[in-house]
């Protein structure tokens, strides 16, 4: 089977840059499997899909036309690369991550980024669910302070305004529910290394997981 390194954690643990360059450095394909639900969440806020509709939210997922091209990401043409990253879309995606009919819907086409060489998939349940036999699991984590301070910093550098203690707050909240939904709960897998990146830059997080692929 075509190798895949999972690697899962709470908001803002670093995940995203680290697989990213990860997948970088192997040569090897990228799931950002967050997009996709930010996706249905953009999607679901502008027609108006109130977060409790499941059969609607589901729906979406089925049909959204999804395009990642390089580091952009296209809904139909239009590039929402920054669009499904604000704080509105982040709780519309974890309040629409809850159910199980969104969940199902996504999951075949979160197998379909399975592609040789190779795969690093970060997300949620990636290691628990969508890629059970992945050869390395990982679950990256950091204290929320230092989780709380990296996403300041990211809207700073965008140019747009941030509260570090509402950050904080909106964080909490999201690993909360994320951690005591019913279905795919975030958890670390009993077969997963754990990472704790708070003392850690992103280069030596990468290296770390590298040398974990490598043995
Ligand atoms: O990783 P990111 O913050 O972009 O994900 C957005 C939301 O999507 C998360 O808060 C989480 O609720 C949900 N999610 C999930 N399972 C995944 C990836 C993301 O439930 N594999």
């Amino acid at each position: 089977p075509v190798p895949v390194v999972a690697i899962d954690g709470p908001t803002a643990s670093g995940k995203g840059t680290v697989a990213a360059r990860l997948a970088e450095r192997l040569g090897w394909h990228y799931l950002d499997s967050g997009a996709l639900y930010r996706l249905v969440a953009l999607a679901a806020l502008r027609r108006g899909v109130p977060v409790e509709e499941v059969a609607m939210l589901a729906r979406l997922a089925r049909e959204l036309e999804v395009r990642f091209a390089g580091d952009r990401i296209f809904l139909a043409d239009e590039d929402v690369t920054e669009a499904i990253r604000t704080e509105e879309v982040s709780a519309a995606a974890s309040r629409i991550a809850v159910h199980g009919a969104v969940r199902e819907a996504l999951l075949e086409r979160q197998r379909a980024f399975r592609r040789r060489p190779g795969l690093v998939a970060e997300g949620r349940d990636m290691g628990s669910v969508v890629f059970p036999d992945a050869e390395l699991k990982v679950f990256l984590t950091a204290s929320v302070e230092v989780r709380a301070e990296r996403r300041f910093k990211q809207l700073i550098d965008k140019g747009m305004s941030a509260n570090i203690e509402r950050l904080r707050e909106e964080l909490e909240a999201r690993d909360l529910r994320d951690r005591e939904r019913a279905i795919a709960p975030l958890q670390q897998c009993p077969d997963a290394l754990r990472l704790d990146t708070s003392l850690m830059g992103v280069e030596e997080a990468v290296e770390v997981i590298f040398d974990w692929v490598r043995t």
